[in-house]
């Protein structure tokens, strides 16, 4: 196959350093951060020394134009891997200098324009990015199959920086919307979208909160069948949309507050990876101080897509390998859901779970929810098994998701200001302390009460 150049490409500037012509044709894309917000021009004055001994095919500057360093068809030298760098294209991109390497949003956005065109010109239909060095390394990508690989795996370096690192996933889904693989692909489990259409100024015109309260909790029952309780969607959706009426969900009919770009994912959504609107935004750091921030939102054509691309991104999102939010179907009550909502990172207000429990008190929005909240029965119960009390949420569902490898039915049970995690409760002791063994052969702690 013939090598071509990408027609993005306003600035060239060849380096010597490169091996001539690729012994292997292209199957991966290797993206790296330069550690600097350098212009195309400085950094192909860096590559054009020969002291230098290195090199990428491509550079994006800080402005986002995109430098031709070495042809796609010869080797550059970018990743440490000899191997690699036969494979791959290298391309180096303008970032800060400092951890986590975080890149200018336009040269993110060219990035991915980038690697949409090369897997064009080289007759590539689908990215790959499998967040694993061994499974990538072992990994032979079929003809029509581009692969994302990362320096760090070759070499004892950050490159290139956790910021670009944790958006991989995001950059695949992009690359693959751009490439029209994605629209193909629709796992077994995404919710159909119900058929109705709903915009949020609808919404807002029927009148009082409390009547918005009660047509969206319907709304929310009759879309989302993905098993996420009814009164947790409804309860973040009116919280986050100040019921259907900020400028976000009345101008995009987001009504979570969905960004455009979220971090280290790549769920199948319903979103069509491309509407956006962009607005400024408060948002508040751990400690509960408020910052502001302006970023790109998703947009809908309906509010039934908002609640479905949030249920989605609920069941779909990673954190590294594993489910952010796992266990969230399988919660026992409201409490619970909304408490591994928050510990697995998707909100900053620290007093997020109060929040939402207390608008699904106020409305009654649990109607709907199949599973009613864990009710103990009384007098009858002596012996509770409590593998755990935490003043964190991220602590507490942290370790229920252990102690349900154990004790599958336990729960989190709110009291005296503590997340605490219930393995079961008994009226006789002997099972009882049975449990607690078994726990402590796992390393949990327990104790009865
Ligand atoms: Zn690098």
């Amino acid at each position: 196959m013939g090598y071509t150049n990408s027609p993005l490409v306003s600035y060239t500037k060849l380096s010597p350093n490169n091996s001539g012509t690729r012994t292997h044709s292209i199957d991966r894309i290797t993206p790296h951060c330069i550690v600097g917000q350098m212009s195309v021009e400085s950094a192909g004055a860096w590559f054009a020394k020969a002291s230098t001994q290195a090199s990428a095919n491509y550079v994006i500057g800080a402005d986002a134009r995109v430098a031709l360093i070495v042809p796609e068809s010869q080797r550059s030298w970018c990743s440490s891997s000899r191997d690699n760098d036969q494979q791959a294209v290298t391309i180096e991109c303008a970032s800060d200098k400092t951890h986590p390497y975080a890149f200018k949003a336009e040269v993110y956005m060219r990035l991915i324009e980038l690697m949409t065109d090369i897997c064009r010109r080289n007759g590539k239909t689908k990215i790959l990015w499998f967040a694993d060095k061994a499974k990538s390394l072992a990994y032979k990508p079929a003809a029509d199959e581009m692969l994302i690989t990362v320096h760090r795996w070759f070499a004892n370096k950050a490159c290139p920086g956790d910021w670009l690192y944790s958006r991989l996933g995001d950059v695949a889904m992009k690359v693959n919307a751009a490439l029209g693989a994605a629209s193909s692909v629709k796992p077994e489990n995404m919710p159909e979208v119900r058929q109705t259409s709903t915009s949020a100024k609808q919404v807002l015109a029927i009148g009082s909160e409390e009547s918005r309260a009660r047509f969206l909790l319907d709304l929310v029952h009759d879309t989302d069948k993905s098993g996420i309780l009814p009164s947790v969607t409804t309860a973040q959706m009116i919280l986050e949309s100040g019921y259907c009426s900020t400028g976000l969900a009345q101008a995009a009919n987001n009504c979570f507050g969905m960004k455009a770009n979220l971090s280290g994912n790549s769920w199948e959504s319903v979103w069509d990876g491309k509407s956006t609107y962009t607005k400024r935004t408060a948002e508040q750091t751990a400690s509960g101080k408020v910052y502001y921030v302006t970023a790109a939102f998703r947009k809908y054509p309906d509010v039934e897509h908002s609640i479905m691309d949030h249920s989605c991104y609920l069941l779909g999102a990673k954190n590294g390998s594993r489910q952010r939010y796992e266990g969230l179907t399988a919660a026992k009550g409201y409490r619970e859901a909304i408490t591994i909502i928050k510990a697995g990172g998707y909100a900053t207000d620290v007093r997020y779970v109060d929040k939402i429990c207390s608008i699904i008190e106020r409305y009654h929005l649990d109607r709907y929810d199949s599973q009613p909240e864990v009710k103990e029965p009384e007098k009858t119960v002596t012996y509770i098994v409590q593998a755990g009390a935490f003043n964190s949420v991220q602590k507490a569902a942290e370790r229920l998701v252990k102690v349900r490898k154990i004790v599958p039915d336990a729960y989190l049970k709110y009291e005296g200001g503590m997340q605490k995690i219930r393995a079961g409760v008994f009226s006789e002791r002997a099972n009882a302390e049975r449990v607690v063994e078994q726990l402590q052969e796992a390393g949990i702690e327990a104790i009865i009460k």
